[in-house]
C-alpha cells in the first residue's frame, strides 16, 4: 500500500465521526503509524508525530462548520510541515552550494537542473565537477551542463577534488551561482567522509545540500543524520518524485538532519525541478490534492470563529490576537465599510482616514516583536524592547507606547464586546 492509500483510508473513516473522542484518534493514528512506518518513516518519529496529533486533535474542539475529516487534517498537515518546513522560497543571490548523497541519488542531474534554475531567473550560474571517483562523471556533468547552456568546470582525469577546486574560482570568477557535484559511494564510508571534508574545506558553500532520491527507504533518516554529522546539512533535494517512491524517508531525512527539504525532482529532464510546496507534497502524500483549498477554508472558520467575542477568554488576549484581529478587520475591506456594516455611517471622514493609518502601522509595529513579546505583553514593559521595536519597525518609540495603550484598552472593554453596540464604541474611539 502506498502511502497516500493508507492514508487516504484512515482518513476516510474519520468523516464517519461525528465527535472527535480519544477513541476515533488512536483508531486513526493506528491507521496512521502502519502506513508511516510501512512507508520507511522512521518508527521513533511516528510515535512522536502521532503523539503530538493525539493531544492537539484531544486539546480543541473542531470550530463550528468544520468537518471532523478536515479538522484532522489541518492538524497532520501542520504537524508534516513543522517537520519538513515550510514551501521553500529560495533566494536569488550569488552563492555557492555543495551537493552530496549516495551513488546514483540523482546529484549530477541535479546539479545542472539547480544551476538552470538561478540562471533561468537571471544569475549567472556554473557547475565543478568533482566527482572524482566515477570514470564517465566528467563527461556527463559537462554534457548536462551545455544542456543547461551554464558554465562548467573540471579537471578530467584529475582524483584530488581540492586541486580542482583551486582552479575552479579562477576559471568561473563572476558567476554568481556555483553548483559542486562530488562523488557518490553505495554507503557513507570512511573514504567519502574525508573527501568531503576536505571538499567542504576549500569550497567553503553557503548551503550544503544532501540528495536523497524518493525511493530511499528506511535507511533515509540514518543516512540523513551521519551526513550532517560530517558535512552539517543545510538542505535537502529529493529526486525521482516522479517514480514508485512517494518520499516518505524524506521525513525522516529532514528530521534526522533537521534540515528543510528545499527542492523536489519530478523527472529527468533539467526543467523537472520544483522549489518544495509544502501544500503539493503534503497534500499527496495525503492523497488530497486540493489541500490548499481545504486548508484555507479551515482556516476561514477559525478566524470567523475567533471573532466571535464571547468566546474569547480575555485573559489569553496578546498581541498575536490582537493582530490576528487586525488581519481580520482587514479582510473585511476598507475601514469606511465596516463602520457602515456596524451602521456607523455618519463618522467623519477624518476619523477613519487617522484610524486606517493606525491599524497600518500597529501592524508593522506587530512584526517586529519577538513570539515572545506577541504572546506576552508585559515584556514590553522593557524600555529596550520598545526602542528595539520602534527601530525595527520604522516607527517612533511614542506609536509602540500608543500601541500598547490603545491595546490595554482593548482588552479592557473586551468584556463589554459581547454586543454591537459596544463594539462600534469601541471602533468609534479608535480614530480618536
Ligand atoms: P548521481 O550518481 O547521484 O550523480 O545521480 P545521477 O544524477 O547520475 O542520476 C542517476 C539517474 O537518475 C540518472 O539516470 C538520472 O537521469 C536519474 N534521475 C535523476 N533525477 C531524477 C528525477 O527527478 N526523476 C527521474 N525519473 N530520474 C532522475
Ligand atoms: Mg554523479
Amino acid at each position: 500500500m502506498d502511502l497516500g492509500e493508507g492514508l487516504r483510508q484512515a482518513l476516510a473513516k474519520l468523516s464517519h465521526a461525528t465527535i472527535i473522542d480519544v477513541k476515533v484518534i488512536k483508531e486513526f493514528n493506528k491507521e496512521l503509524q502502519k502506513t508511516l512506518i510501512s512507508n520507511d518513516v522512521d518508527v521513533s518519529l511516528v510515535l512522536g508525530l502521532t503523539n503530538s496529533i493525539e493531544q492537539k486533535a484531544l486539546k480543541s474542539k473542531p470550530p463550528a462548520g468544520v468537518d471532523p475529516r478536515d479538522y484532522i487534517t489541518n492538524i497532520v498537515y501542520d504537524e508534516l510541515s513543522s517537520m519538513m518546513g515550510g514551501s521553500y522560497e529560495p533566494e536569488l543571490k550569488p552563492k555557492r552550494i555543495l551537493l552530496m548523497g549516495l551513488y546514483g541519488s540523482g546529484k549530477t542531474t541535479t546539479a545542472a537542473k539547480l544551476a538552470k534554475f538561478y540562471q533561468d531567473r537571471g544569475l549567472s550560474a556554473a557547475v565543478i565537477c568533482c566527482d572524482v571517483s566515477r570514470p564517465s562523471a566528467y563527461e556527463q556533468l559537462q554534457t548536462l551542463a551545455a544542456q543547461a547552456n551554464v558554465a562548467f568546470f573540471g579537471i578530467n582525469g584529475e582524483k584530488d577534488p581540492v586541486k580542482i577546486l583551486e582552479k575552479a574560482f579562477q576559471a568561473l570568477s563572476g558567476k554568481q551561482v556555483i553548483i559542486c557535484d562530488t562523488s557518490g559511494r553505495n554507503t557513507l564510508n570512511e573514504q567519502l567522509i574525508e573527501e568531503l571534508k576536505r571538499i567542504n574545506a576549500k569550497f567553503n558553500p553557503d548551503e550544503r545540500i544532501l540528495v536523497l532520491s524518493a525511493d530511499i527507504g528506511q535507511v533515509a533518516g540514518k543516512l540523513a543524520s551521519e551526513f550532517d554529522k560530517n558535512a552539517k546539512i543545510t538542505g535537502i533535494v529529493i529526486t525521482k518524485m516522479d517514480g514508485s517512491g512517494k518520499g516518505g524517508g524524506a521525513l525522516s531525512a529532514s528530521n534526522a538532519a533537521k534540515a528543510n527539504v528545499m527542492f523536489i525532482g519530478t523527472g529527468e529532464k533539467l526543467s523537472n525541478l520544483e522549489p518544495y510546496d509544502s501544500h503539493k507534497f503534503i497534500g499527496s502524500l495525503l492523497g488530497i490534492p486540493d489541500i490548499e483549498k481545504l486548508l484555507e477554508n479551515i482556516q476561514n472558520a477559525v478566524k470567523e470563529a475567533s471573532i466571535k467575542p464571547e468566546e474569547m477568554d480575555v485573559t489569553k488576549l496578546n498581541f498575536e490576537a490582537f493582530y490576528s484581529q487586525l488581519q481580520a478587520l482587514n479582510k473585511m475591506g476598507p475601514l469606511k465599510n465596516v463602520f457602515g456594516m456596524l451602521g456607523v455611517s455618519d463618522m467623519p471622514k477624518d476619523t477613519i482616514e487617522k484610524s486606517e493609518e493606525k491599524l497600518k502601522k500597529y501592524k508593522v509595529i506587530i512584526s517586529s516583536m519577538t513570539k515572545d513579546e506577541r504572546a506576552d505583553e508585559r515584556l514590553l514593559h522593557q524600555e529596550s524592547r520598545i526602542r528595539r521595536i520602534a527601530l525595527g519597525s520604522g516607527t517612533l518609540e511614542k506609536d509602540v507606547h500608543e500601541l500598547i495603550s490603545d491595546f490595554n484598552k482593548m482588552k479592557k472593554s473586551f468584556n463589554l464586546f459581547k454586543n454591537d453596540r459596544n463594539m462600534k464604541r469601541f471602533l468609534s474611539k479608535f480614530g480618536s
